[in-house]
């Protein structure tokens, strides 16, 4: 039976989104339900100290709270801070550590640590703050922490920073873009059998209830109407037909095959009515990135559907990119078809030999899209993951030794 794994929560959004003051209140609240001996022994509170640099030796919020926290600027800081016992780690500030955090992070969550971590998504100049994209992609639990736009008069909420003289302040959506209509980005990911198309079909079939409801007279009179949708998909995807999109359960919607992101584009400006934009396989879309940047700076409602990981658990495409942009992330679960136990959020891809007809997994250096051959997939936990020949993460063995009673 595989071991309980651990799991990594990400408390992040804009400046003055109050991640450190839901950091502090989630340590706070440990502190006092447990015996101090025990606390001190298995719960690790650490910083980056960039991280609210004026407090040092502590983690500190905006509105005056703070709480005593471990100086660690490396990975390697970190790794020297835990014992054997260390079962919890509330880490501050993981946007500002260098790409060693990452393979850190998965040999800690394999090694059954459960990490809570805060960070900052995006730089004010709206670009994916250092390794974020790639933490993104091994967390778990997506806490997005809102603040309010401190645009004179507006006071939503804020998803962007921006820099203003010598400081930095939080912006909606629509005043960071300054668009006329609020963009909104949405980003639906899991591992495959996870039902993320559902998702996207439930939510055109809400919109096609409401205008059935509400008819438009005339379109030519709509400007960007987010109850009327184009949905894209790429059109190497020939499953169930080239103009539709169908979930593994049925339900199915109308969509337009595309094969590169100018067809998105001429599309959406010869039908200016259409405000909602929604997309399946966003892995598969080269340039996806760059187009959902645009069609935020225009003031779209965008829907992307996705594999934020490869078979070999890794980033796919611009989705791990993409993820910073969003203001919401709906992160789906399948079940683990090899322990049946466990929620899955990997996809395990298998290859038929086409000789002796042996179901084996792919291997680590096999290609991400296999155009032949015979492959199939099911979805699996992270203990029941299985990449043949995938390389070692260095910090596995470190840790495995630092665990060993
Ligand atoms: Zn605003
Ligand atoms: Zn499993």
């Amino acid at each position: 039976m595989p071991p309980n794994p651990g799991w990594i929560e990400l408390i992040y959004g804009c400046v003055k989104s109050g991640k450190s003051r839901t950091l502090i209140d989630k340590i706070n609240s440990v502190k006092n339900a447990i015996d101090k001996e025990k606390f001190k022994k298995e719960f690790l509170v650490v910083k980056h100290p960039l991280d609210d640099r004026e407090t040092k030796g502590k983690i500190s919020s905006f509105d005056g709270g703070s709480i005593d926290a471990i100086e660690c600027e490396t990975p390697k800081d970190l790794v020297e801070c835990i014992t054997k016992y260390t079962k919890f780690i509330f880490l501050g500030g993981v946007h500002l550590f260098g790409r060693d955090i990452v393979p850190l992070l998965k040999a800690l969550v394999d090694t059954n640590v459960i990490i809570v971590a805060t960070g900052i998504n995006l730089t004010s100049k709206g670009k994916p703050y250092n390794y974020i994209p790639q933490i993104m992609t091994v967390t778990d639990v997506y806490d997005i922490r809102a603040g309010e736009c401190f645009t004179p008069g507006c006071g939503e909420d804020a998803y962007r920073s921006v820099k203003v003289g010598d400081h930095f302040e939080p912006r909606c959506m629509k005043c960071y873009y300054k668009t006329e209509k609020k963009p909104s980005l949405v980003v639906v990911i899991g591992p495959m059998f996870s039902q993320k198309t559902l998702e996207l079909i439930a939510k055109v079939k809400e919109k096609e209830r409401k205008l059935k409801l509400n008819p438009i007279k005339n379109y030519k009179d709509e400007f960007m109407n987010k109850d009327l949708s184009a949905i894209f998909k790429w059109s190497k995807d020939k499953r169930y037909g080239l103009e539709k999109i169908v979930s593994h359960d049925g339900g199915s919607i109308d969509a337009i095959p595309v094969d590169n992101t100018s067809q998105v584009k001429s599309y959406l400006q010869k039908n200016k009515h259409i405000g909602f934009v929604g997309f399946d396989e966003i892995q598969f879309f080269k340039g996806a990135y760059p187009l959902i940047n645009w069609l935020l700076e225009k003031g779209y409602s965008v829907y992307a559907v996705g594999l934020d990981e490869n078979f070999k658990g890794e980033g796919f495409g611009d989705v791990p990119k993409i993820l910073t942009l969003a203001d919401t992330i709906i992160s789906k679960e399948a079940y683990c078809t090899r322990c049946q136990k466990q929620p899955a959020t990997k996809t395990q891809r298998f290859v038929t030999d086409t000789i002796n007809g042996i179901k084996k997994p792919a291997k680590y250096d096999d290609p991400i899209v296999l155009v032949a051959g015979k492959d199939s997939y099911t979805s699996a936990c992270r203990s029941c993951h299985w990449v043949p020949g995938k390389p070692l993460n260095k910090y596995d063995n470190i840790l495995k030794l630092k665990k060993i009673n």
